[in-house]
């Protein structure tokens, strides 16, 4: 009673009640109010003694005076400070709802229970690169959203309180009326100006300072966007409840959806991976090596079998060279790799190359010809081909005005004393 300065009471209690430590942000409290008030609310069977607790914690803490009052001199001294009897904290469930809006357990609730708007989602589209889906990273990313004002807590006003707007009498609508000739009359309804909506206003002297009766201030945040293993183009990362706020509104949520950028080398399908390669003439037919980075930097050496022979179009498989699994990520998809193989460019082989080439090649399927065939057949000239997408383009648009010359043509034709017979449809 006689010591030295204030006496302190228990100041450790309300970390403890929330289970954060003495340095959490507002954000930490946040969570754990949010997380702890959901399974201990009475209307889920909690005990209604431990989600006042939480309330009465999360309410003291939550506001930088209080907090620092507690800190400095403990509970008692917060009592003191309400006035006595430490009866004078916000009714929990207000509290609750300002955090879940009314009837989140389904049933409707007490009067007392205002009904709660969910704000917007927020959805951006991150771009990510198959690197970073394969092995994994954090993106930070720094958006401002609004959030309550914190010197008012959203109220707008320095006395917590507002007044019915004149302008609408509080209805939030108005009605104007515009004669449209004729003695007609268009009635218009569009929000009130004055309140924007909401049918209240602060007067200009009650106004809060800091947010100009706003209710609402612009904050900064930098999010660290955690892109798991083996994550994939579409998912969505999700951060509750941390969209802009809005007075009596249900913060909604920020949703990343990640856009996966075109790989230059590889190609991902479900959970393998596609790689393209091209082997020249000779290694399809003698064999190959060659080393392949992969997406984490790894260098794998893909050797064919010795005296195995690879057409073109060929897939090889290697197992567990694919995808990570999302959660699982030591387990992997395949990697497939399709072979291409060009054909010498140029050049041609002399008669000697090519009946070498006869002795190790399989036959040819083109059979040697008597003279009495040849002397048989029609000559033909084979013409170069470059390019068949062009070739097939310029075929096609050729053949069109072909086919409408001719029918320009029957229609001349036509006889039009000539009934027409209709198919009769039952
Ligand atoms: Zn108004
Ligand atoms: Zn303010």
């Amino acid at each position: 009673m006689f010591g030295r300065g204030p006496r302190r009471s228990n100041n450790t209690k309300y970390y403890e009640v929330l289970g954060v430590s003495r340095t959490a942000t507002q954000d930490e409290l946040k969570k754990a109010y949010r997380k702890s008030a959901i399974v201990n609310h009475p209307d889920k069977g909690g005990d209604p003694e431990k989600f006042k607790e939480l309330s009465q914690a999360y309410e003291v803490l939550s506001d930088p005076d209080k907090r620092q009052t507690y800190d400095q001199y403990g509970e008692d001294a917060l009592k003191e400070g309400m006035g006595g009897g430490g009866g004078d904290f916000h009714n929990p469930f207000d509290i609750f709802e300002s955090f879940f809006g009314g009837g989140i357990f389904g049933g409707g609730g007490s009067s007392r229970r205002r009904r709660q708007n969910r704000g917007e989602d927020m959805v951006h589209s991150l771009k990510v690169s198959l690197e970073d889906l394969y092995n994994g990273t954090t993106k930070k990313l720094s958006l401002s959203r609004n959030v309550l004002c914190p010197k008012c807590k959203g109220k707008g006003s320095k006395s917590g309180s507002s007044v019915t707007c004149y302008g609408c009498q509080g209805a939030g609508m108005k009605v104007t009326t515009r004669h449209i000739g004729l003695g007609m009359v268009q009635q218009m309804r569009h929000i009130c100006s004055d309140c924007r909506g909401s049918g209240k206003v602060i007067s200009d002297r009650d106004k809060c300072q800091q947010c100009r009766g706003n209710k609402l201030t612009q904050e900064k945040k930098t999010l660290e966007v955690h892109i798991e293993k083996g994550m994939r183009d579409g998912q969505k990362i999700v951060f509750e409840g941390q969209s802009d706020e809005a007075p009596d509104t249900i913060t909604g949520d920020i949703i990343f959806v990640l856009q996966l950028k075109k790989h230059p080398k590889f190609r991902q399908e479900t959970d393998d991976l596609f790689v393209e390669h091209t082997l020249s003439l000779k290694e399809a037919l003698c064999g190959f090596h060659f080393i392949l980075t992969h997406l984490d930097g790894r260098e794998l050496l893909i050797k064919s079998k010795p005296g195995e022979i690879i057409k073109p179009g060929q897939f090889k498989a290697i197992n567990d060279e694919g995808m990570p699994l999302h959660q699982r990520p030591f387990m992997k998809g395949k990697l497939y790799i399709h072979f291409n193989v060009v054909f010498p460019e140029s050049g041609t082989l002399s008669p000697g190359q090519c009946s070498t080439l006869e002795t190790i090649l399989p036959r040819s399927p083109s059979k040697h010809l008597s003279k009495k065939e040849l002397d048989d057949c029609e000559e033909t000239i084979l013409h170069d081909v470059h390019n068949m997408d062009d070739e097939l383009r310029q075929r096609k648009r050729l053949q069109q005005q072909q086919r409408q010359r001719r029918e320009a043509y029957d229609e001349d034709d036509d006889d039009p004393s000539m009934p027409r017979v209709d198919c009769a449809q039952q």
